[in-house]
């Protein structure tokens, strides 16, 4: 019979995040006995928050060290986790903190390890996508410990009451440390326009730049409707490749649109409920970037484009500035 460890980083207030609850929910439905193992500068916070659930065991490991992500404090932090829980099972969410170390982790305890799955269930399987989302397997293993990091976004977030519990704090030796972590620096985008809890996506296209019905290009314009949009409806924006090509190369057009903006094969897959594309020719490419956007909504000028062809749920034939301007007026604020 497997035994599960939820191993998780805290976040710098020493709580935990939703996907680290996701990680828990998706534990727990494993049913096997499940051990919690807590990282972080703080881990008291997070111990409180899930003290309603049914672990048999609370693991942690705290200080300053571990409050940043250092890939010799973490790798050593989850390897001394893992042995002391003996866990044959390993479920983290699947952060960037969490895919840099784990596989070095399970590398060290002679375990096999998943990256990217999307569901865990009986068997124990793991469901995962392959090939830019196009296939889906599931997969089991004999070799334990198996290490599973599982994406955001793919179960409900675990909730219960808070309480105390009593922490078993886990002895780390760290090697000396050579690496001091100053600061993150992320790409400039001028604002925060990726938000993964919002209950809609918005992808722009390139169409946004293109020439419109009177001849001229209108970049200033589209910027303004869709930052409008954003602002009302607090959506998470999303772009296609051409669109968010061409902000790259530095040209005026939508100066809040970067790489990390962009939805496809060569994108991001995200998990809204909900998706409009406007000004997009939902090519391919770019569609199979959507295949967890539950309903698909498209505007454009051509009735013949990629939405047209099964790819979206409605698709509307119109100009996508009059449709924007039109909603804005509608939203309230
Ligand atoms: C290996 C490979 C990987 C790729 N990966 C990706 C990827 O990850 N993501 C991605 O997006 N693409 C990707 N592509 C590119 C993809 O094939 C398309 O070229 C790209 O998605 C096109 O972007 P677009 O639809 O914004 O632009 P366009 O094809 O130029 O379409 C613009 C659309 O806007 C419409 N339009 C114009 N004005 C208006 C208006 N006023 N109102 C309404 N509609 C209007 C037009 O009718 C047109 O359909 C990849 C391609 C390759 C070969």
């Amino acid at each position: 019979m497997d035994n599960t460890l939820l191993l998780a980083f805290t976040e710098p207030d020493g709580s935990l995040a939703k996907p680290a609850l996701e990680a828990l929910g998706a534990a727990l439905d494993l049913g096997a006995p499940l051990t919690t193992g807590l990282i972080g500068a703080e881990i008291a916070p997070a111990m409180r928050q899930i003290a309603g659930c049914p672990a048999v065991r609370w693991l942690g490991i705290s200080g300053e060290e571990f409050g940043q992500s250092r890939y010799v404090t973490d790798v050593a932090a989850a390897e001394a986790v893992a042995r002391a829980s003996g866990a044959t099972i390993i479920i983290t969410a699947a952060n960037s903190r969490a895919n840099r170390v784990l596989p070095g982790v399970a590398l060290r305890l002679g375990g096999a390890i998943d990256t990217h799955a999307t569901a865990i269930g009986e068997g124990p399987a793991v469901s995962r996508w392959y090939y830019r989302q196009r296939m889906e397997a599931r997969l089991a293993r004999t070799g334990r410990p198996w290490f599973i990091l599982l994406e955001p976004g793919c179960h409900a977030a675990w909730s219960g009451d808070a309480g105390e519990v009593a922490i078993e704090r886990v002895a780390v030796d760290l090697p000396p440390l050579r690496t001091t972590v100053t600061g993150v620096r992320t790409p400039a985008s001028g604002e925060e326009t990726i938000r993964p809890d919002a209950a809609l996506l918005f992808v722009a296209g390139a169409g946004w730049t293109k020439k419109q019905a009177d001849g001229q290009s209108h970049p200033e314009q589209a910027a303004g409707l869709i930052l409008d949009f954003l602002h009302k409806s607090r959506a998470s924006l999303g772009g296609s490749k051409s669109l968010v090509d061409l902000s790259g190369e530095g040209q005026a057009v939508l100066p809040f649109m970067t790489h990390l903006n962009q939805i496809g094969q060569t994108g991001a897959s995200p998990r809204h409920p909900k998706g409009l594309a406007t000004c997009c020719h939902g090519e391919e490419p770019h569609v199979v970037g959507w295949r967890f956007i539950t309903e698909r909504r498209a505007v454009n000028l051509d009735a013949n484009c990629g939405w047209a062809r099964g790819k979206a749920d409605v698709l509307y034939v119109a100009d996508a500035f009059a449709v924007m301007r039109k909603v804005n007026e509608l939203l309230p604020f």
